[in-house]
């Protein structure tokens, strides 16, 4: 159960993703007095592209799969965005997270413009040799609908750097002998020695963190015994849990797919994650914390919360529980717009997820760099430039939001919208 939702029911827990964004967006647009014509086309996606294909399991029988890729706009450059394998994943989905990743994209300033896509599967009930051949055979099929220079998918939701080096190697693999090797950042997120960047592991974690750090600074504080609860203990919710930790901040509360713990005491961020792994990626039953119900844990006693698993997970229904004074976006699209209204009144801050999760696709881009100039980056320098980068786009969104009288989220949208507007108003629109 989650929010008192049934999680077997994909249906239930993302309902109305789309009719958020699309809220978020058209806030924004009234802001800055979005020119009509643009407001068309960013209200709607370029390309969708849906593809039921057939997988061999392990057991001989075949089985078919639907597989989303979904291009919302790509003025600023290739498209670019996650693929997430969850039950979850359907069209509405698609296009939810394909706009979130247009905004996000142009906010941190970068030459991309946004896609998403992913699997309906549930992949713990695949072997990895199924996953694998599943992965191969929806990448073929996805074919030049993606590419180095034309859209770029990355690790989301229950896939990662392996998943990332199978569609590297798929693509590569349709290629002539002398063109392959040029089409190594068809995909970012690859792991280490395959073409990955170091620290791209670790980028949206501590992106995550660091928006936090800036956020408590300004308000002339530090992380030091602060304390925060994490919703989603996978890559990002990890990342920036073990980064708040070594700040001195207290994890007092964990909530992943299968329940939630407690310990006001703190739990161990290295202790959770080793005890995760040898329990096939479960917090449950973690043995120095108490297990409580799923709504309890929105109503832990705490100053941060990261959402850092699913969208649509704080909504009207548990945002009154809330303790924290702060929520910190790691995931996409998790506080619904009812939920963020309710927040808002009773004062509570709000860093958005197309700033505060942006530190992957930044990470990512400088993968792509790496790969399309073939150089190698060294972690310290990776993790100055991402500071560097997020820094800047904090102080245009909370420069924005104060001068604005605006949330951080109207904000944020607000500049990543206007960048979009002034590349059509330059180019004008074919033909
Ligand atoms: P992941 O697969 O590594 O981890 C997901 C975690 O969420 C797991 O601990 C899982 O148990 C938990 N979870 C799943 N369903 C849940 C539910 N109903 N209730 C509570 N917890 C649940 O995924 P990730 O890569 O860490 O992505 C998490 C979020 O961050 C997603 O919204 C994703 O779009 C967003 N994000 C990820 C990246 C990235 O680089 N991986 C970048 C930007 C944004």
């Amino acid at each position: 159960m989650i929010n008192g939702q049934m999680v077997d029911n994909p249906k239930l827990i993302k309902r109305g993703m789309l009719d958020n964004v699309l809220e978020q967006f058209n806030t924004a647009a009234d802001q800055i007095k979005l020119n009509p014509n643009i407001r068309k086309i960013l209200s709607i996606t370029n390309t969708e592209i849906i593809i039921n294909f057939p997988v061999r399991m392990d057991n001989g029988d075949v089985e078919i799969f639907t597989g989303y890729r979904v291009q919302h706009n790509n003025a600023l450059g290739p498209y670019k965005g996650g693929l997430r394998y969850h039950p979850t994943v359907d069209i509405d989905a698609a296009r939810a997270l394909a706009m979130w990743m247009t905004w996000k994209t142009s906010l941190a300033g970068l030459p991309y413009g946004g896609a998403k896509g992913g699997i309906q599967i549930d992949p713990a009930k695949y072997s990895k040799a199924e996953l694998e051949r599943i992965t191969r055979r929806f990448t073929f099929a996805l074919g030049e609908n993606i590419g180095p220079e034309h859209d770029i998918p990355a690790p989301d939701v229950n896939t990662n750097d392996q998943t990332m080096a199978w569609i590297a190697d798929t693509y590569m693999s349709t290629k002539s002998t002398s063109e392959r090797s040029k089409n190594q950042h068809v995909v970012t997120g690859k792991p280490v020695g395959s073409g990955g960047l170091e620290g791209r592991d670790r980028a949206t974690g501590y992106g995550v963190f660091l928006t936090i750090k800036f956020w408590t600074e300004k308000k002339g504080s530090s992380l030091k015994n602060k304390k925060f609860i994490v919703q989603g203990f996978g890559n990002v919710g990890y990342w920036a849990a073990h980064f708040l930790e070594k700040e001195g901040a207290k994890m007092v509360g964990v909530q992943d797919a299968f329940g939630s713990i407690q310990n006001e005491n703190g739990i161990r961020v290295e202790d959770l994650l080793n005890y995760n792994k040898a329990n096939n990626g479960s917090i449950v039953n973690f043995p120095e914390a108490n297990a409580l119900g799923s709504a309890d844990f929105f109503g832990i006693d705490c100053d941060i919360f990261i959402p850092a698993a699913l969208g649509n997970q704080i909504t009207k229904d548990n945002a009154n529980l809330i303790k924290a004074s702060l929520i910190a976006e790691g995931a996409n699209g998790p506080t619904d717009v009812e939920g963020e209204k309710i927040l808002l009144s009773r004062g509570v801050a709000i860093i958005p997820d197309i700033m505060c999760n942006s530190g992957g696709v930044i990470g990512s881009y400088f993968e792509w760099l790496q790969n399309r100039n073939g150089e190698l980056w060294h972690l310290d320098d990776i993790l100055t430039k991402l500071e560097k980068t997020l820094g800047s786009t904090f102080r245009k969104v909370t420069d924005y939001s104060e001068e604005n009288r605006v949330d951080m989220r109207t904000a944020a949208f607000s500049i990543a919208i206007e960048r979009i507007e002034k590349a059509y108003t330059l180019r004008g629109i074919f033909p």
